[in-house]
């Protein structure tokens, strides 16, 4: 079982009531700390990390108000990559929330409240909306943000990126984005891709008398951003003239699963013996 696997598994087994829910902390020594985005909302903070399940010196928390990343490279994308390339995370968590008041803001509110606090209009940019990042649904914005965290050039393909939900009054988490099989999807595609590119260039090697020997693999591992192998393998195509166009996958994005309402318990997933360092 994979890190979240046990997290999820653990957190709704104690939202059930499972008074022995629980991990083990050490078999996850690999893929721990795990960095988590959240919202602002005070009611989050005797949730974390307890709902994960993870001690706290394994767990990293950024927070913002609305959990958004407005871009690829925004300064949240730059926390989260600085978290994993400094403070050693090994898996993001975008982790939305119910009853997101910055989702449940509306325009016309946000610029009353802005007011109230001594903002005027024309102070703010035009597109209100998108310079704060607002939306309307918690889910979608989470899989808005895993999606932009997951194309940022700031984070490699060794990162799993998920996206959860949590709610405020039970702790109970919710898997919507599978950060690992987007990963696998990346690694199968770089193989297709380094498949098709060898067929291309063993056609043209017996087509032509093109020097083969001035185009070399860039140094990337299999499961390397795909993207990354896209833009290379597109310049050596567009050197060789040959249009050749290769799809981007979409982002994965996991049907929610339908789980019955669990009674309302604040779990608290138990630390195993042996787990601490
Ligand atoms: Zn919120």
């Amino acid at each position: 079982m994979r890190l979240l696997e046990a997290i999820i598994d653990a957190n709704n087994r104690a939202v059930a009531g499972d008074q022995d829910a629980g991990l083990h902390p050490s078999e996850f020594a690999e893929e721990l700390p795990i960095v988590a985005l959240t919202c602002i909302d005070p009611r989050l903070n005797p949730l974390f990390p307890q709902v994960l399940g993870v001690l706290p010196e394994q767990f990293i928390w950024l927070r913002n108000a609305g959990n958004i990343i407005t871009g690829p490279t925004s300064s949240t994308m730059r926390s989260l990559a600085l978290a994993c390339a400094v403070k050693g995370g090994k898996e993001i968590v975008i982790i939305g929330h119910t009853d997101c008041l910055v989702g449940k803001t509306t325009t016309m509110q946000l610029l009353e409240r802005l007011r109230a606090i001594g903002v005027e209009r024309h102070a703010l940019p035009d597109n209100i909306n998108e310079f704060f990042g607002i939306f309307s649904s918690e889910r979608q914005n989470v899989i808005k943000a895993t999606d932009i965290a997951r194309h940022s050039p700031l984070l490699g393909p060794k990162i799993p990126i998920h996206g959860l939900m949590v709610d405020v009054q039970t702790g109970k988490l919710e898997w919507i984005v599978n950060g690992y099989q987007a990963l696998d999807m990346m690694s199968t595609r770089w193989n297709e891709v380094v498949q098709s590119a060898g067929q291309t260039m063993d056609a043209l090697k017996s087509l032509t008398d093109f020097n083969i020997g001035e185009m070399k693999f860039p140094e990337t591992k299999i499961g390397e951003v795909v993207t990354k192998t896209e833009d290379w393998l597109s310049n050596q195509v567009k050197k060789l003239e040959i249009k050749k166009p290769v799809p981007v996958p979409e982002a994965l994005a996991a049907a929610p699963p339908k789980i019955p309402l669990p009674p309302p318990i604040r779990p608290r997933v138990i630390l195993r013996k042996g787990s601490v360092k």
